[in-house]
């Protein structure tokens, strides 16, 4: 008995489910993964996993969670390392610390005013180079079972009862089953739901992205901010936030930088994979946007080239699909929930879709295997409950992914008094929905997950 199961698109999610899969070392999986690209091309920037992630890499194949641990750089307080996020006011400019919030455990930190941290747990949200994790867990994968070069077009069902893709290059293969990893412009997604228009739509905000070598960012600001470069920081203000944390070892700082963008940007301005030749923009749109910011966010953002690559957010708020899998058919990682930026968690929910999928798959594979369950049948059932299970969480963090940026960019209590830029209590109030929503995100119990996947799988549903 052979399981024949192709993984659309090699970029983080399908790679980490692939090789979740191989780890189970089963006599019937058969897996393939197709990728357009002609290699990998992941991004040169910097990714944080949630610790929830991290468990999951653990339970997909231990060896994922020592890449991680090879690339990524400690970004908690040496005191204190499972506080890894820290959130400021970066728009005043305060003179000395409270002891009020000392006391609250948060830290004053003289001239920039309050710092809110927040719980990641053990080696919670390090930051890691996303092209130095993809070759490092690409070392792990076996030769052959990534091809490269191999566009999906379509795919059908046919009458034995397999699915048979079709490549834009001409070329065919019969499987059993089809996980669409394919990213935000899923090609199996718009395959999965003929009729509905569940295409990304534009966020209306502007992400500007550079990493800075860490001598040179230390060079202009290490005097009184040593510290700072090399935690991880959200500066919050009206309209617009930045975060930066360190990367590469310490070596170089990765800076994002967003901006809200009243303009309309169609679906297709954005490359999927990334243009290795992006078009880029002139740094003083972003230097304007931030003129009256604290000296810190203004002399960080003027370290950064001269000319940046803009990337225009898009996500699946207005449009999500309605369920992520229909028969032998499912979507994974930004093919199911691709979501704006803003809570850092998009590939780390991508990971916790892979470990359901694989508990599901597992299930189907000993149904099979012990005769209690056609092939087709366990399948379906494992997808089913792979969805069920996944759909919930993850379309909630992809809406408060949205959201938070409203608390972020101080837009959540507007209209309430005071102005945002005259409300010096603002960062106060808005800290408490950010810490409402960043632990829920956080705050995920694997365990629990894998459990309820079993017991939708073996209750049949
Ligand atoms: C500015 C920014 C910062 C972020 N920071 C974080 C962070 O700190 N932490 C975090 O967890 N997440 C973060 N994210 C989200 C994260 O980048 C994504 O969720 C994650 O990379 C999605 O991985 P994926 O494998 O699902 O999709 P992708 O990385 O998009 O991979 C899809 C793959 O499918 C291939 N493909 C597409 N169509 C086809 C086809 N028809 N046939 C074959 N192959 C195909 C593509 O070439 C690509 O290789 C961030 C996102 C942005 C924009």
């Amino acid at each position: 008995m052979t399981i024949e199961i192709a993984i659309i698109g090699s970029g983080l999610i399908g790679t980490l489910l692939a090789l979740g899969l191989l780890h189970r070392d089963s006599p019937h999986f058969h897996i393939q993964v197709y990728e357009q690209a002609a290699c990998h091309r992941e991004l040169g920037a910097g990714i944080g996993f949630t610790r929830a992630a991290r468990h999951c890499m653990m339970r997909l194949d231990p060896r994922l969670d020592e890449c991680l641990r090879r690339v990524a750089t400690d970004n908690g307080e040496p005191e204190a390392p499972d506080y890894n996020m820290r959130f400021v006011d970066g728009y005043h400019t305060y003179v000395g610390g409270d002891e009020a919030d000392e006391a609250e455990g948060n830290q004053p930190v003289g001239i920039e005013g309050k710092v809110y941290k927040l719980y990641a747990g053990p080696r919670g949200f390090e930051g890691c180079h996303r092209a130095q994790f993809l070759a490092e867990i690409m070392k792990l994968m076996p030769d052959g079972v990534v091809q490269f070069g191999k566009r999906l077009e379509r795919y059908e069902y046919m009458t034995s009862g397999r699915i048979q893709l079709v490549f834009e290059d001409g070329t065919e293969r019969e499987v059993d089953c089809v996980i669409g990893c394919d990213g935000i412009k899923s090609r199996v997604r718009e395959l999965l739901f003929p009729e509905g228009d569940y295409r990304p739509r534009y966020a209306h905000q502007l992400a500007y992205r550079g990493l800075i070598p860490m001598e040179r960012a230390m060079a202009h600001l290490g005097r009184h901010h040593r510290r700072r470069l090399l935690l991880q920081h959200m500066h919050c203000g009206p309209h617009a936030h930045v975060l930066h944390f360190p990367v590469a070892h310490q070596h170089l700082l990765n800076v994002v930088a967003f901006v809200p963008d009243p303009k309309d940007w169609d679906a297709s301005a954005f490359t999927d994979p990334p243009s290795p030749n992006p078009t880029l923009t002139p740094k003083t749109h972003l230097l304007t946007h931030f003129q009256n910011w604290t000296p810190f966010v203004r002399t960080l953002l003027a370290l950064l080239p001269t000319e940046l690559t803009q990337w225009p957010i898009f996500d699946l708020y207005e449009n999500p699909p309605p369920t992520y899998a229909i028969a032998r058919v499912c979507l994974a990682g930004d093919a199911a929930h691709a979501a704006s930026p803003h809570h850092g968690a998009g590939a780390g929910v991508g990971v916790e879709d892979a470990l359901a999928l694989v508990t599901a798959l597992e299930c189907a594979e000993t149904a099979i295997a012990r005769g209690k369950r056609a092939t087709t049948t366990a399948l379906e059932g494992a997808l089913r409950a792979y969805s069920a299970v996944r759909y919930p969480r993850s379309q909630w963090v992809m809406r408060s992914s949205r959201e938070v940026c409203r608390a972020y960019e101080w837009e959540m209590f507007e209209g309430e008094g005071e102005e945002a830029e005259e409300d010096t209590g603002m960062m106060a109030r808005v800290m408490e929905e950010i810490r409402r929503r960043t632990m829920k995100v956080w705050e995920c119990d694997v365990e629990e997950m894998i459990g309820e996947v079993q017991g939708l799988f073996w209750r049949g549903m």
